[in-house]
């Protein structure tokens, strides 16, 4: 039951009251994965050679444009101001660039970014950029063509690469996202803190989670944001950036080397130091169900009830329901049981 007056104009400070779950918490920031395919295909989210029966999602099960703008719309209503495109790789979906300019038109969606994997950034980034984009997170784990066709099963590195520059180029907001790997991608962490000094990109370091069933995720595989911190302080000087903590989930640091030059590099540690007392997102994924954490699979089927007929209402107050029944934070480090959903339906 509503407990405040509905009329925005004489409420204006109470515009966001449904987004605010049982700890407080404002949930502002929607992610949407628009497929569940990609066009690589990385050991840790959807391995190529997959026995144990990874299913895509055929055309009819994702949600229509239409549908989505829909639901985007009641949110940003709600006061939800803030969207990221992920999938799967959002880039392959037919149609994509046409719906970013529609959404960029919504009143009061004050910011759209994209997750990718930047194989189709070199063509793309251009009309990305007009349709309203500002700010992409690319994915790239290695800087070895080899040992990128080892991770994602394709030979792409050089299509990747060509698509940074191109993104930068075009004047995109760049941050690369770098999951970090013990034994896979360890020895080009500092590497890859050098690129953030010489190229001026902001490079994340993700820490591996246990997600999916058949993830490839082992203890000797994960490595904590520390140990890379630490690493990363023997090429140069480590300092806390002040307010980029509220940046999402990311601990932002400048980086000084010992020639003066600057970078800056950012950890993103949900399983060493989760972030969980601050989060603000919602997740819809590519099967249209909302998701109110990324590493507990408790979903609600928003598609079932969207073509059920509902009215706005009703779409609005699932998800209100399901703001209101966000946990308080993940288990992880105590029990992997609770997260086996695919990364690819529910976009990272
Ligand atoms: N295809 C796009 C891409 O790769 O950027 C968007 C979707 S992908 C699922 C989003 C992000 O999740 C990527 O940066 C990917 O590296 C990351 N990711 C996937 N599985 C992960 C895992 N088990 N642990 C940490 N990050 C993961
Ligand atoms: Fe595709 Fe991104 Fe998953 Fe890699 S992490 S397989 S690029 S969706």
């Amino acid at each position: 039951m509503k407990k405040y007056p509905m009329n925005k104009d004489t409420q204006p400070n109470l515009k966001n009251a449904d987004l605010v779950d049982t700890f407080s918490r404002t949930i502002s920031y929607l992610r949407l994965s628009l497929t569940d395919r990609c066009n690589l295909h990385c050991r840790y989210c959807m391995p190529e050679d997959d026995t144990k029966g990874l299913e895509v999602l055929q055309h009819e099960d994702l949600l229509s444009y239409e549908e989505l703008l829909r639901i985007v719309s009641i949110a940003v209503d709600m006061g939800m101001n803030k969207l990221r495109l992920t999938g799967g790789e959002p880039l392959v979906r037919k149609g994509v660039l046409a719906f970013i300019a529609r959404l960029a038109k919504i009143d009061g969606l004050d910011e759209i970014r994209l997750t990718t994997n930047g194989v189709l950034l070199a063509e793309k980034a251009e009309a990305l950029y007009e349709a309203g984009i500002r700010k992409l997170n690319i994915s790239l784990d290695t800087m070895r063509p080899e040992r990128f066709k080892a991770i994602t099963g394709v030979d792409r590195f050089h299509k990747v690469w060509q698509g940074i520059d191109v993104a930068e180029k075009t004047g995109f907001d760049v941050k690369l996202n770098v999951v970090a790997m013990q034994g896979v991608n360890d020895d080009e962490f500092v590497d890859f803190a050098k690129l953030a000094v010489e190229k001026g990109v902001e490079v994340r370091f993700i820490e591996f989670m246990p997600v999916g069933s058949d993830s490839t995720w082992d203890e000797a595989s994960y490595i904590s944001s520390s140990d890379l911190q630490e690493m990363i302080a023997k090429i140069g000087v480590l300092e806390p950036l002040e307010g980029c903590r509220m940046d999402g989930p990311a601990r932002v640091y400048s980086l000084t080397m010992p020639d003066g030059k600057k970078g800056r590099v950012g950890f993103i540690s949900p399983i060493s130091h989760h972030f969980c007392d601050t989060c603000n997102r919602l997740r819809l994924t590519s099967a249209g169900r909302l998701r109110a954490c990324l590493l507990h699979d408790e979903e609600a089927d928003l598609k079932k009830l969207l073509r059920s007929g509902a009215t706005d209402n009703e779409l609005r107050a699932l998800i209100r329901q399901t703001i209101l029944d966000k946990p308080k934070g993940h288990t992880l480090a105590d029990d992997q049981a609770n997260c086996s959903g695919q990364m690819s339906r529910i976009g990272g």
